[in-house]
Formats: structure tokens, C-alpha cells, sequence
């Protein structure tokens, strides 16, 4: 089965389509898989964005009233429908027209600057309270402009930058120790008076704390007053989460507090629904030219893996189908030997066997002719050499013709007719000209005539027939056959013995029998006796006027007639051949 042709193209084939659908289907994934994660990655990113800025809004505005211009903007830079609406489903602002795309059932987030969404916005700080919103921490316009003089005074005496925070205070960046070198090199602008809370700040401040203890008394009623919660140090905690290592229940009274004093100040949350992007183009399936790259490069190694596994594959299939082309190319150009080696297995292991047993025939075959052929040269030279031989002695006077010397000429050509005509019948025969003409006939009949027109001396020959024996064949044929039998029982049988040629239906079929008492066959050479020029014994049938085709000729007349012919003998007691034909 491994080595059948069939089975490997198939297989061959198989494993090429599989390997490239398997190549095709993962390089489809890997485009499509990038493509989707960078779509998704682009609306994630746009989705960050819109809810930052509308975080930032919150935490700039007591309510949501005038959000709809900032959402509007958005929306149409992002190219989303963006609705916010209060917890119980109250619209605050919508931007979608008549005909934008339905929203959502779940919002995308929660929007609320005191909460902030860790997803959405991972760099919020540890307590969730977006920084932007600072409410009563927000400076007046006076201390802002005071601050900002004297940090930019500052800046320029030291070379440092300044940089806003949220509630407009000046922060110098990167931070300078407000040490006495700048007290003295910058004696009017001291950094420490910069750092220093303004009058907004500390109110806010002593909320702030005022708020933290009320908180801190409930929690931890027996807790004394940590003596650090001074007002800067609050508002140190204010600008930066909690350090670590801060309690966590001061912790969590910290960003209550902050809450709680926050609250007023900022938008309530708000659920933020967003649709997909519409309106700007939906980037398809794209393949960056590193992906076309790779896809090339891919196909290439895939074409040239099938293609050497191909190349591999049909070397070996051609392999032995060129061992048979060699084979039948020295065969035509005469070499009768030729024969294909080598372990070649399935179909075309079978053709190799085929053609050796063809090449084995046609050996054959051509041995035979030749044998054939030595065999008539072998057959005609005897005859010739007595005729040649007398006709020269009487030409040479040595000898006259007289009728004994004429029957021994005749009986000479004769036996050179019947070779000539049993040759002819057994070319006709191969050549499939020989021609029977069937006709009904009784085979008693038949077997009368043969035992009439035959006798020997001291040799009675008996025909024993019971009645009819109907069959259809070839009469003149069929008579030939029995003849060739009782001919050579007479010739093989001495005087004193018998020769009984009977007739019987057996079955369906009709039966003839010539059985003699005669020398018989040895065992060895019965096989043999149907051989065309075989004979046990050369010169005593050839001197009887045996052609040695009889038999040959008898077993082909037979068959031709859809019958058998069979012989069994004992040496010494006799022989019986018998025809079996269907009737
Ligand atoms: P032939 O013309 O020599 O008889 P056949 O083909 O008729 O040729 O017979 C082949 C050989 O078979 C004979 O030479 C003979 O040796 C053997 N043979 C045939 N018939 C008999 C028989 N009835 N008894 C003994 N030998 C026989």
C-alpha cells in the first residue's frame, strides 16, 4: 500500500495543500490578528483620550452644563457619538444627530474626578482623585500673579524652570533647596517664601484637616493627635497621595477627607457612553510592507519546501519507470536478457513484473522457433539424404531403378508429405487459420471409418461403440485426431498385441478411447508426449514415418474443440490416450 503510486501522489499532494492552507491560514491570522489589535489598540487609545478630557472638565466645573461644546469638539475630532447622562439615566449631552449610530447599552466609564478609572486612565495616582481637580485649593488671581512674579524672579536669579500646577500655583522645576545660598544670592525671592501656603491654601488646608480629624476621632477614637498634623504638612500630603507606610486607616481617612472637601467643587459622576468610530475611515485588513515582507518571503520557502519535496518524491517515482524504459529499449534493440532489476514495489513494481514475465515469454518464444526450426531442418535431412543418396547411385550406375527401389523413394516422399502437411496444419494452427467447420455428427460413426481404413499385420484393431453418440464438430478434423492416435498405436504396438479404439458418452460428454498393448510411455516422458518433434525413441519412430507433430497436432485439434486429451500408460503393457469432447 506505501508503494503504490496512487498513494503517494495522493498523499504528496495532500500533504502540499495541507502545509500551504496551514502556512496561508497563519500568516492570514498574524495579518489579521495585527491588524485588530492595532485597530483596537487605536480606539482604546481614543477612548483614554475623550475620557481624559472630559475628566478634566469635571474636575474644573461644579456640573455638567457646559459640557456640550467641549463634547461636541470631541466628538467630531474623534469622529464617536459621546452621550454622558447622571447615574439614574438623566441626559446631560448628546452628540448624536437623527441619523448616528445607536449607543451602547453598558457605558464605557464612569466619569468622575474622584474616582478615577484605573483602566481607562492607568497613570492616575494610588487614590483615584484625578490631581485636576483642587476646588477651595484653587489660588485666587492675586496670589496667583504674586507667586508667578516671584517665581519667575526666582527662575531667572537661579536658571531653573517653572512649571503651573493644577490650582495655579508656580512650582520651580527641577526643585531647588531653599537653602541660605539662594537666601543670599537671591535675598528678595527667597524659594522658602515661594513654597510657603498662601491664605487660600491654608483655609483650604484647615478644612482639609479639620475634616481628617473628625475622620481620624471616629476610626481611632483613642488615638492622640499625631503631632505632624500641622497645616504644611497636610498640604504636603494634599499635593502628593499619602507616603508609604502611612497607617491605612489614616490613609483612607486622608482621601475621605479629600473627597468629602472635593465634592462640592467638582461635576457629580457622569456615565460616559461612546459608539465606534464612525465617520473616519475603518482601516481594513492592511499589510504593511514588512507583512507583504514576510508573506512573500513565507510563500517563497513554502514554494521551494513543496517543490524539493516534489522533486524528491518524483525522482523516486521515476526511478524505476526509467529502469522499465531501459529494459524495453535494450530489448528493442535485441537483447532478448533484458530484464528490469531492482526493488521497485506497487503499481509500478507490478509493470516491472509484468514486463520480465513478458521478456521471459518472448525468450521463450524465440527459443522455441529456433528449436522449430532445427528441429524441420533436423526432420527434412533425413528423407532428403536416402532420396539424394539412391538417385545419385543409380545416376551414378551404381544402381537401378527397380520397383523396390521406387517404393523405398516413395515411401520417403511420402514421409516428407506428411511432414510438410502436419507442419502446414500446426502453422495454420498457430497463425489461428486452421478453421473447423461444425457440424452435428455421430462420433461412432467416425470412429467406424478411422478402425476401416486402418490395418497392421498381426495387429487386430477393434472399434467397440454402443449406439449414437451425437455431438457437434468438425468431421474431417475430429477423424484426423482419432487417426494421429490409432496410427501411432499400430506403430507402437507389435504383433501379437491389440489396438481398441471405443467410443462412450460420459455425462454430457463424448468420449474416445484408443488404448493398445503396446510398448507404452515411461513416466518421465509422458509429460513430454504432446511436444511438438518429441519422441521416446528418435530413429524407431522416424523409421515408422512419425513426424513427431502428431500428438501436437491431435492436442491442438481437441482443444480447438472445447475438449481435453489425456494419456495414461505402463511400459511394457500399453497405452490409452482418450479424447473427451462436450457433446
Ligand atoms: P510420431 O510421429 O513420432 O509418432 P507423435 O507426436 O505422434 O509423433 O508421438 C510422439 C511420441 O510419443 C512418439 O515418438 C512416441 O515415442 C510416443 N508415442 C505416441 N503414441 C504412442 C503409443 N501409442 N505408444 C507408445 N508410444 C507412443
Amino acid at each position: 500500500m506505501a508503494h503504490s503510486l496512487f498513494v503517494r501522489f495522493f498523499a504528496l499532494c495532500t500533504a502540499i495543500a495541507a502545509l500551504s492552507i496551514a502556512v496561508t491560514a497563519w500568516l492570514a491570522s498574524q495579518a489579521t490578528t495585527g491588524s485588530i489589535s492595532q485597530e483596537q489598540g487605536e480606539a482604546l487609545a481614543t477612548d483614554a483620550t475623550l475620557y481624559d478630557q472630559l475628566l478634566g472638565y469635571a474636575a474644573d466645573h461644579r456640573d455638567w452644563s457646559g459640557v456640550a461644546d467641549t463634547a461636541r469638539a470631541l466628538a467630531a475630532g474623534s469622529g464617536r457619538r459621546i452621550a454622558l447622562t447622571t447615574r439614574d439615566g438623566v441626559p446631560l449631552v448628546d452628540t448624536g444627530g437623527p441619523d448616528a449610530p445607536p449607543l451602547p447599552v453598558r457605558p464605557k466609564a464612569i466619569v468622575d474626578p474622584l474616582n478615577v478609572d484605573q483602566v481607562l486612565k492607568p497613570d492616575a495616582p494610588a487614590d483615584a482623585v484625578d490631581p485636576r481637580a483642587v476646588g477651595p485649593f484653587r489660588l485666587t488671581p492675586d496670589e496667583a500673579e504674586r507667586l508667578r512674579h516671584l517665581a519667575d524672579a526666582i527662575a531667572d536669579c537661579t536658571g531653573v524652570g517653572v512649571v503651573l500646577e493644577p490650582g495655579g500655583r508656580p512650582v520651580l522645576s527641577p526643585p531647588i533647596d531653599p537653602g541660605p545660598k539662594y537666601a543670599v544670592d537671591c535675598p528678595a525671592h527667597s524659594a522658602k517664601v515661594l513654597t510657603a501656603p498662601t491664605e487660600t491654601e491654608q483655609a483650604a488646608s484647615r478644612e482639609l484637616r479639620s475634616l481628617l480629624l473628625d475622620c481620624l476621632n471616629r476610626v481611632r477614637p483613642d488615638a492622640r493627635v499625631d503631632p505632624r498634623w500641622t497645616e504644611p504638612a497636610v498640604l504636603r500630603w494634599w499635593l502628593r497621595p499619602p507616603p508609604p507606610g502611612t497607617a491605612p486607616e489614616v490613609a483612607g481617612c486622608l482621601s475621605g477627607a479629600r473627597r468629602a472637601q472635593l465634592a462640592p467643587h467638582v461635576a457629580p459622576p457622569a456615565l460616559l457612553f461612546l459608539t465606534a468610530p464612525t465617520g473616519v475611515e475603518r482601516p481594513g485588513v492592511d499589510l504593511s510592507s514588512a507583512g507583504a515582507t514576510r508573506v512573500a518571503l513565507t510563500g517563497f520557502a513554502v514554494l521551494a519546501l513543496a517543490g524539493f519535496a516534489s522533486w524528491l518524491v518524483a525522482s523516486r517515482l521515476v526511478r524505476p519507470i526509467r529502469a522499465v524504459t531501459a529494459a524495453a529499449r535494450r530489448m528493442g534493440a535485441g537483447d532478448r536478457f533484458a530484464r528490469v532489476t531492482g526493488p521497485a514495489r506497487g503499481e509500478v513494481g507490478d509493470l516491472a513484473g509484468a514486463f520480465n514475465a513478458m521478456s521471459d515469454r518472448l525468450a521463450e518464444a524465440e527459443r522455441q522457433r529456433q528449436a522449430l526450426v532445427s528441429d524441420v531442418a533436423h526432420e527434412l535431412r533425413t528423407p532428403l539424404a536416402t532420396v539424394t543418396g539412391w538417385l545419385e547411385a543409380v545416376q551414378d550406375g551404381v544402381a537401378t531403378i527397380d520397383p523396390q527401389l521406387l517404393a523405398i523413394l516413395l515411401s520417403e516422399s511420402h514421409v516428407l508429405r506428411t511432414l510438410v502437411d502436419d507442419l502446414h496444419d500446426l502453422a495454420q494452427a498457430d497463425a489461428g487459420a486452421l478453421r473447423l467447420h461444425p457440424e452435428p455428427l455421430d462420433a461412432a460413426e467416425v470412429v467406424e471409418q478411422v478402425v476401416a481404413a486402418h490395418h497392421a499385420d498381426g495387429v487386430p484393431l477393434v472399434a467397440r461403440t454402443s449406439g449414437r453418440l451425437e455431438l457437434t464438430a468438425d468431421p474431417v478434423r475430429l477423424r484426423q485426431a482419432v487417426r494421429n492416435l490409432v496410427t501411432n498405436a499400430l506403430r507402437y504396438t507389435p504383433p501379437g498385441g491389440t489396438v481398441t479404439v471405443s467410443g462412450k458418452r460420459e455425462g454430457s460428454d463424448v468420449v474416445i478411447e484408443v488404448a493398445d498393448t503396446g510398448t507404452g510411455i515411461a513416466p518421465d516422458d509422458l509429460p513430454h508426449v504432446f511436444d511438438r518433434f518429441w519422441r521416446a525413441d528418435k530413429s524407431r519412430s522416424r523409421a515408422t514415418g512419425g513426424s513427431g507433430l502428431g500428438l501436437a497436432i491431435t492436442k491442438y485439434l481437441v482443444e480447438a474443440h472445447g475438449g481435453t486429451v489425456e494419456v495414461t500408460s505402463t511400459v511394457g503393457k500399453g497405452s490409452t490416450f482418450r479424447l473427451r469432447l462436450p457433446a
